[in-house]
């Protein structure tokens, strides 16, 4: 996976962890997950004088966050690592008047106190876009060009905006109404479309669905919009106020990366709480009853008097409970779990001598609906010196790619050889006229056992106005936390961390009474907490 010509290799920091678990041990509050949403949550609980023990079946930290570090110790993100927009500076707009500030100020100020600081993405120069009309640059002001190319694209973007302003995304399947939520949770974002596209009658092949349906995925799983309700995307929307805060780079979700990497977010919170964070401990099974939980795995269980899961939803559904959690709800929390599905991704990376693209006034920037890399972002790495930078000197320089959706499980199926060679030459093709990459990169987060899939969920019809309750909703001493269940900036290391502060309050709230009514309790459970 990793070329010999980059010697990359994992950030190895030790953080002091514990390195497996045998027999059993009791604590307060017990984590799953030693992802952002885990770790924050264990972070916040201790600092309340609650003792807390996070069990993490990788042998490292960060869950979707992964650095690593290059020959010269500079660092470069395989997983999640943009964060923006950042707080203080003003958030973007395509359209004007659509601005909605929605800062990421919790990943954002975390870090910062942890003394991690952010440096800009490369956003100088032109941005390339591509779609049935062909190549072609632009100096729009947004990564897809409807401000200057397509007026139905543009409509449309507006239109979602507008439709998510409606949504709560506390509780989707009834706002702005039960019937409009019906509505729109019995569409496709496909189907949509293809029924309200502007000027009428638009399908694939035409460039407003092309470039619609970019800004869709961009705002997806990623998926494709024939696999996505469209109450789904609106609500991802909703989370981080407009399309625009998610796809545009300067003042948009691109804004800035993490010195050092994203991952190290995650190792100092970690280093902070030290042997409570145990390594190589993947969760098999949570029981409780009225005296408190039991988490188990291979040859170790930790009792606590409740238990955050901050995992991805599809893999809480790997768990086995007992007494089984449809005692608890008839059924329902198990039900939403068979319905959650990651999304698909290859993340890809090609290393170059320096940025050539910035010397030909281009942002290494793309977006197109070709395939199989339908974005791209200048990824390279942060140098002390700023002014290096954003030099088109800087050595190496770094070009980033995804395969998203069907590009990604058509292309998992090849060899790394040929992912390789496509992207190099789909690369050449939006910046053409540069040298032989030196070195590649790629990560495919559908073969991870422990993500399934990236960034994060979409949801087909149906799920969110059937079962959306259950997704936060605790289970008797179970609680969950994780990107995937935030209603701000869902799918994103923001809202990973705002999921873990909101699981810390509602369990710290449960402690604070001796005894205590869970939710839903099954018939015979007296729970008390203390
Ligand atoms: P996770 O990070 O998934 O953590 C869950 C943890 O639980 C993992 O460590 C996992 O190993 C562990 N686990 C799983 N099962 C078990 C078990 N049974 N027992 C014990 N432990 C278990 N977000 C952004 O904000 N900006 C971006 O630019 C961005 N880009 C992304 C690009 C990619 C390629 C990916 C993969 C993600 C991206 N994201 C981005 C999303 C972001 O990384 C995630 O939303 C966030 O990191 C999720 O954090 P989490 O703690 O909720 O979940």
């Amino acid at each position: 996976m990793l070329p010999s010509e980059l010697h990359a290799a994992p950030l190895l920091e030790d953080t002091g962890a514990a390195h497996g678990l045998e027999g059993t041990r009791a604590t307060d509050i017990v984590i799953v997950g030693a992802g952002l949403a885990g770790l924050t949550a264990a972070r916040r609980l201790s600092a309340k004088g609650v003792r807390v023990v996070v069990l993490e079946a990788r042998q490292r930290v960060g869950g979707r966050t992964l650095s690593y570090e290059l020959r010269d110790g500079r660092v470069i993100d395989v997983g999640g690592q943009w964060v923006g927009p950042i707080p203080g500076e003003t958030t973007s707009s395509t359209i004007p008047g659509q601005a909605v500030q929605r800062t990421q100020h919790r990943v954002f100020d975390l870090a910062k106190s942890l003394g991690i600081h952010t440096f800009k993405t490369y956003d100088s120069g032109s941005y390339v876009n591509e779609t049935v009309s062909g190549l072609r640059t632009t100096d729009s002001g947004t990564r897809l060009p409807i401000d200057v190319g397509d007026v139905g694209a543009a409509e449309t973007v507006l239109l979602w905006n507008q439709m998510a302003k409606q949504i709560d995304p506390t509780h989707p399947w009834d706002s702005p109404s039960r019937e409009q939520a019906l509505d729109w949770d019995s569409l496709t974002v496909d189907s949509w479309m293809r029924q309200n596209l502007i000027p009428p009658g638009q399908g694939p092949g035409s460039e407003t669905y092309a470039l619609t349906t970019l800004a869709a995925q961009s705002v997806s799983g990623p998926c494709d919009p024939r696999d996505m309700s469209f109450l789904d995307m609106l609500v991802a929307i909703a989370t981080a106020g407009t399309i625009d805060n998610m796809i545009n780079t300067g003042g948009g979700a691109q804004d800035s990366r993490f010195i050092g990497g994203s991952q190290r977010i995650s190792i100092k919170l970690a280093a902070g709480l030290g042997d409570r964070v145990v390594l190589g401990a993947p969760v098999r099974s949570i029981s409780q009853n009225r005296h408190g939980v039991t988490v188990s795995g291979d040859g170790f269980s930790v009792k606590g008097k409740a238990v955050i899961v901050a995992l991805p939803p599809t893999l809480t559904g790997r768990i086995h409970y007992d007494p089984p959690m449809s005692e608890f709800d008839g059924g329902t929390r198990d039900q939403l779990v068979q319905r959650t599905p990651m999304g698909s991704t290859i993340k890809v990376q090609a290393f170059y001598p320096h940025p050539y693209w910035r010397e030909q006034g281009l942002a290494g920037q793309a977006t197109s609906d070709r395939g199989p890399i339908t974005s791209t972002f200048d990824n390279t790495p942060f140098t002390t010196d700023a002014a290096t930078t954003s030099s088109p000197d800087v050595s190496p320089g770094a070009l980033v790619g995804f395969m998203d959706a069907g590009d990604a499980r058509e292309w998992a199926q090849k060899s790394m050889a040929e992912r390789r060679k496509a992207t190099e030459a789909t690369f050449a093709r939006f910046f053409p006229g540069g040298p032989d990459a030196i070195g590649y990169l790629e990560m495919n987060w559908s073969l991870e056992t422990y993500t399934g899939g990236c960034y994060g969920v979409f949801f087909a019809p149906g799920v969110w106005t059937s079962y959306g309750p259950a997704l936060t909703r605790p289970v008797g001493r179970i609680h969950w936390a994780g990107s995937d269940i935030s209603p701000v900036w869902n799918g994103y290391m923001d809202g990973a961390v705002h999921s873990g502060e909101v699981a810390a309050t509602e369990v710290l709230e449960q402690l604070a009474h001796h005894e205590v009514a869970l939710h839903n309790e099954p018939p015979g459970l007296k729970s008390t907490l203390r």
